[in-house]
């Protein structure tokens, strides 16, 4: 596993010290919540596992970690491939771990399977923060569904707040579904951008537009400055013809070069800035109890979905349902509740 490879000395030796054994629940909690790197990293391959035995161990670990209370921040940070974000990340976490704050770094990329890990996969990025003891950084966890991975990232921010880590970045790839998604269990949501030659609120999808509390042009230096000051009136122009956002939050603008390190203290005092709003006025919690009971319902779905694709009867007739389908031979509706009935006959 190659985050546990970048641990520093003492976490290696620990990791070798427990490798030998599989670790109890007990063990596991007990080296969470000591903040022990290693053990968190274990902690996490167990809540990511599909194996029976596993999943019993992953509830009651995250039971035990649930209970902990915790003052993190969760940051959500999407951006197209190529517009800066795992460079961002890394001064960004540098930044922070500088502030004296902990700072954990997780991804959602439902692709990874696909393309071998397209982010945080790959070890040449984020080199400085890897190294950083107040940092740890863990890749995307792979999955068939979105949803699936989704749910891994959320019960591994768990385990990251219990173990002492107060900022959860969360990196999620600018294509499709994965922003919604990570979105949903973040406290703040930034939008990285490039300043392009007046497409830039082309290409944005707007739902997009409308989820981030931040929008943040990358790569603004030298030739490329005067363009992404352009690009900033742009965006705050258009934030302007947007309804007001239920968090009572004027979503900010602004520029940034992560390779030269400039405006990027600028971003986390524009966070803060956001959490005292949205803590003053009581948004904050009740945001976080509304992602609590979004994702029970998106789990409750997930869960019936697979119980449903898993048994034999969906199995062996959903394929000719669908040429039937495929075919008018049968309408959709019925052929449903066909499969239903075969689904319901195997659960008695
Ligand atoms: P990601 O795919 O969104 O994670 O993007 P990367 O962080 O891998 O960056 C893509 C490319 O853009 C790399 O070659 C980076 O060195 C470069 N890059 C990232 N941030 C900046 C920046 O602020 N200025 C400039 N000029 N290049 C940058």
């Amino acid at each position: 596993m190659s985050s546990e490879k970048n641990k520093d000395t003492k976490g290696v030796l620990q990791v070798k010290k427990h490798r030998k054994k599989k670790l109890s629940v007990e063990d596991l909690t007990y080296g969470v919540l000591n903040g022990d790197k290693a053990i968190l990293a274990r902690a996490i391959t167990i809540v990511e596992s599909t194996k029976n035995e596993d999943l019993k161990k992953a509830y009651a670990l995250i039971e035990n970690c649930l209970s902990k209370e915790s003052k993190s921040i969760r940051i959500g940070i999407t951006g197209v491939p190529g517009v800066g974000k795992s460079t961002f990340i890394e001064i960004f976490g540098k930044t922070l771990t500088s502030l004296g704050k902990k700072v954990a770094v997780l991804a959602v990329d439902p692709t990874s399977t696909l393309s071998k890990g397209s982010i945080l996969g790959d070890k040449t990025r984020m080199q400085e923060l890897v190294k950083d003891p107040n940092a740890f950084i863990r890749p995307s966890p792979s999955g068939e569904s979105l949803g699936g991975v989704a749910r891994k990232t959320r019960e591994t921010v768990i385990l990251c707040e219990a173990a002492g880590f107060d900022i959860v970045l969360i990196e999620t790839v600018g294509v499709g579904q994965s922003e919604t998604a990570v979105h949903s269990m973040v406290d703040f949501f930034l939008l990285l951008k490039l300043a392009g030659a007046g497409d830039e609120l082309q290409g944005i999808k707007r739902g997009i537009m409308e989820m981030a509390d931040a929008i943040v042009i990358n790569k603004a230096e030298g030739d490329n400055l005067k363009r992404a000051q352009l690009a900033k009136v742009e965006f705050e122009r258009a934030l302007q013809l947007y309804p007001p956002k239920e968090n009572g939050w004027n979503p900010m603008v602004s520029t940034c070069s992560a390779i030269e390190n400039k405006g990027i203290i600028e971003i986390w005092e524009m966070i803060v800035q956001f959490l005292d709003t949205t803590k003053d006025s009581g948004y904050f919690e009740k945001n976080r109890q509304n992602q609590n009971k979004f994702w029970l319902m998106q789990t409750i779905d997930e869960l019936l979905k697979q119980q449903f694709y898993r048994t034999s009867a969906v199995k062996e007739n959903l394929e000719s349902m669908l040429k039937k389908v495929a075919e008018d031979k049968i309408s959709p509706f019925r052929a449903a509740e066909v499969l239903m009935v075969g689904y319901k006959k195997e659960l008695k």
